[in-house]
Formats: C-alpha cells, sequence, structure tokens
C-alpha cells in the first residue's frame, strides 16, 4: 500500500473527549471515527486491526470445534417474550417497531435467536455437542459510552453458543471454550486472567470472565501474581480430551481470582501478602454454562438415549473484538505511540523514503516494497512529500513493528536503516543485505 493512495485521516491534535490513552492514540492514528455517541466507524487502519483480531478469534474458535454462522443484528420481540427476557433486559435494549407495527430490537445477544435455530433442526441427542458462533454487530444502549469503542453502544462481539445433551458434555464443551479463550488472548499479545464471574441477566451457575489488568479499566478485580506465568495451552491441544481439558481448566482455576461482584474478602486474605494482586481490569470475554435457562421455557429438546425428550444444557460464550483493540492498545503503546503485537499489526512494515522525488531514494523504496510485497508481507510504503520527522512520528504513531528508513545519505553508501519499532533499535544494513533479512 502506498501511502499516497491510502487513507490514514493521522489527527495532530489530540482530542480533549478521549479521557484513556487507547482513545487517544486510536483517533489520532486514523483507525475510528465517532458517528454519534457510542456509536463508531472503523477507517482503513482500523479495520486492518479488527480483521486480523477477528480472524484469531476465528482460528481458534474453528480449532476448538465451534461452527461459525452468521445471525442478523434486528430480531423480533417475540422470541424474548418466549424466553421471558424481554421485559426482564430494561433500558439496554434498543426497541424498534417495523411498519407493520410489529415489535423488534437490535440484539445485545442472541441467546433466544440461536435456540430457535436449534429447536427447529436437531432432534437427537446423536446430533450433540453442538457450538454455533457468529460475529456480528450487537447494540446495548449504554448509559455511559466511553472510552472510545472499549464502551461503546453498537459493538462487535464473538458470541458462541454449546448445545449438550447432560450437564457433564455441558461442562467439557464450556472447558473447550475456556482454552479456546486462554489461546485466544495469548495470540493477540494479552495476560487475561479468568476470574469467577457473576451472570448478570444471562443466568446459569458457572461463569469466568476474562481480564486484562489495566489501571484504566472500569471493573476492580484480586487475584493471585502466579496466574501472569502460568503456560497457554499449545496448538496441540486435544479438544476431545475430557479429562485433559479438565485438568487445564482446574489448573486455570486453582489459585484465587475474583472481580469485585464475586470477591470474597476472607478467601483473598489467605493469599499470600506478595502474592496478592488488588487491580483495575477490563472485561475482554465472558463464559457462562446456563443449563436449561433458555432450552426449558423455549422448548428446544432432544430425545435422549432413554427415548425421551430432554431440555438441551447450553452455554454462552463472547468475546468483545472492538475492545479487544484498545485493550491491546492500553497494554502496548509508548510515548510514541501504539506499539502493535506481531499477530495483529495492521502492516508488517513501513518504508520510510526520507526524500520522496530523489531518484536514489524513490528507488531503493521501490526496490524493497517490491521484494516484500513479493514475500507475501503486507507493506505500508511511506511516498508522499510529508518531511522526514512527520513520517517517523506517523510510523511510530501508527505502531507497525517494522520500519525502513531509506534516506539520501544512507542510499549514497548503499545502504539503508531497519527500525524495530517496539525496542527502538536501529541497524544499519547494505540494501541487499536489508532485503535478504526483511524477506
Ligand atoms: P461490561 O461488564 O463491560 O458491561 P458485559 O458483562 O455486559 O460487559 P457480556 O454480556 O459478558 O458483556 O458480553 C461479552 C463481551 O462483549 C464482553 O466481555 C466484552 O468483551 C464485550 N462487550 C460487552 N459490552 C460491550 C460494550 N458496550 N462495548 C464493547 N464491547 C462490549
Ligand atoms: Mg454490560
Ligand atoms: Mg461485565
Ligand atoms: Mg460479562
Amino acid at each position: 500500500m502506498r501511502l499516497s493512495r491510502y487513507f490514514l485521516p493521522i489527527l495532530k491534535e489530540i482530542p480533549k473527549e478521549a479521557e484513556i490513552v487507547s482513545h487517544r492514540l486510536m483517533l489520532r492514528a486514523g483507525m475510528i471515527r465517532q458517528q454519534s455517541a457510542g456509536i463508531y466507524s472503523w477507517l482503513p487502519l482500523g479495520k486492518r486491526v479488527l480483521d486480523r483480531v477477528n480472524a484469531i478469534v476465528r482460528e481458534e474458535q474453528n480449532r476448538a470445534g465451534a461452527i461459525e454462522i452468521m445471525m442478523p443484528t434486528i430480531q423480533s420481540a417475540d422470541l424474548w417474550m418466549e424466553s421471558g427476557r424481554y421485559d426482564d433486559y430494561g433500558k439496554e435494549m434498543l426497541r424498534i417497531e417495523d411498519r407493520q407495527k410489529r415489535a423488534m430490537l437490535y440484539g445485545p445477544t442472541n441467546e433466544e435467536m440461536v435456540t430457535d435455530i436449534f429447536r427447529s433442526y436437531v432432534r437427537s441427542y446423536k446430533s450433540l455437542p453442538l457450538n454455533l458462533y457468529h460475529i456480528q454487530l450487537k447494540f446495548r444502549d449504554e448509559i455511559r459510552p466511553r472510552f472510545g469503542t472499549m464502551r461503546s453502544r453498537e459493538f462487535m462481539m464473538k458470541d458462541a453458543y454449546s448445545f449438550d445433551i447432560d450437564k457433564a458434555a455441558a461442562v467439557h464443551s464450556y472447558n473447550k471454550m475456556f482454552v479456546a479463550y486462554l489461546r485466544t488472548f495469548a495470540r493477540l499479545g494479552l495476560k487475561a486472567i479468568p476470574m469467577r464471574a457473576d451472570t448478570g441477566p444471562i443466568g446459569g451457575d458457572l461463569s469466568h470472565e476474562f481480564i486484562i489488568l489495566a489501571s484504566t479499566g472500569e471493573s476492580e478485580v484480586f487475584c493471585h501474581r502466579d496466574f501472569m506465568d502460568f503456560e497457554i495451552p499449545g496448538d496441540d491441544t486435544d479438544f476431545d480430551d475430557v479429562a485433559g481439558l479438565q485438568s487445564t481448566v482446574d489448573r486455570w482455576t486453582s489459585l484465587y481470582a475474583a472481580t469485585s461482584e464475586m470477591h470474597d474478602a476472607d478467601a483473598f486474605a489467605a493469599v499470600p501478602e506478595h502474592s496478592k494482586v488488588s487491580a483495575r481490569g477490563i472485561e475482554v470475554g465472558h463464559i457462562f454454562y446456563f443449563g436449561t435457562k433458555y432450552s426449558a421455557p423455549m422448548k428446544a429438546t432432544v430425545t435422549g438415549p432413554d427415548g425421551k425428550d430432554h431440555p438441551v444444557h447450553m452455554g454462552s460464550y463472547g468475546i468483545g473484538p472492538t475492545r479487544l483493540v484498545p485493550a491491546i492498545v492500553e497494554a502496548s503503546h509508548d510515548e510514541g505511540g501504539i506499539i502493535w503485537p506481531a499477530g495483529v499489526a495492521p502492516f508488517d512494515a513501513v518504508i520510510i523514503n526520507m526524500k520522496a522525488g530523489d531518484q536514489a531514494c524513490d528507488a531503493a523504496c521501490e526496490q524493497v516494497y517490491a521484494a516484500m510485497t513479493a514475500a507475501g508481507l503486507d507493506v505500508l510504503l511511506d511516498d508522499t512529500d510529508e518531511r522526514a520527522g512527520g513520517k517517523f512520528a506517523t510510523a511510530d504513531l501508527i505502531g507497525v513493528p517494522l520500519q525502513v528508513i531509506v534516506g539520501p545519505r544512507g542510499i549514497a553508501a548503499g545502504e539503508v536503516e531497519i527500525k524495530t519499532r517496539s525496542t527502538g533499535e536501529r541497524e544499519t544494513l547494505p540494501l541487499d543485505a536489508a532485503i535478504n533479512r526483511l524477506t
């Protein structure tokens, strides 16, 4: 991508409504634009990062055996009347009337709809287990949307829903998502700790929130420090190994970790003083087992091995990609701007032409650009006529992992510079050696 033909609306002024660093940086880097309170457009740079986050989320859902579908954003109120949640959900639900005067709503979550899909097709326990997920916009009329896309009204959610014949099978489905979440957050460069959580309006009795420690987090959390160094399950994890998954989950729930709603001061007091972490956190994921809460009233039953009808045992599993992007920025930035972990970076490298229009600089930039692109890398070439200082600032701000700096003095000596954004390390190399290194 040539920056001269791209759309990267960098903001020079720090917008004053942005209270936290991720919100400021995402606005400055031209990633998002607020369209009305808590409703955002994703601009090209932001869209690239969001797509990469979603790709990782999707890969780990698929690896754990979940199957992707796509449900609509607009739902009929009828289903919510069946489950009894239409009245309970309150003002967070955006209620809409269509031209036929039918009660509709913009989905804040999809338990009812997916239960309806399930009951329409699945008849026998032999079709279980089943886990269906989608990555789709949600709307919740948050009383206080803030912090950019961290708490917005329209936001993206990956929501998965599992169906099993009984509680034991449902717990295995829960454990699959638990492990998939550990892997997902680790691949995003985040240390997320599963914490015992309240089930809230979703209902049920087994639930964990995945929390990232951050001073700007909205939740108050308490946990054992050792979680920070726990080993993440590998990509060779066998998701069908019931006992193996259970032991991974047991280990990850063996130490104290709870949000303020579930906090037990006496239990926390037993944690050794130097291992106590009492901090703020960002909820990036939340998983629930809620049994037959929806399947019973909505009559989602299957025939069991005993020939009788049983309401299915369900769980739901949410991750917020549009919250994860700012959460990653909160966890990974410096005074100069964002530092993207390689897995989610919008580009692999940016080539900075310090003197666009200079024949030797232009030629070297084109050569590096062509070689890296041919090697399958995603490269941004800053071929604009801005001054070098501004280009360096932009490259640091947008946080691409590698910067290839091409200037007239270096090129006269046949050399270019490679800067690693995360460490600030710089290395000067002959052009050919640099191309070798980069491809
Ligand atoms: P919160 O406590 O922050 O209001 P929640 O508990 O209401 O979140 P869940 O119903 O558990 O959210 O939804 C699953 C995930 O969706 C959350 O863990 C979070 O990552 C994301 N999410 C929820 N609400 C928002 C929001 N307003 N903006 C962005 N992401 C959100
Ligand atoms: Mg909420
Ligand atoms: Mg919550
Ligand atoms: Mg939650």
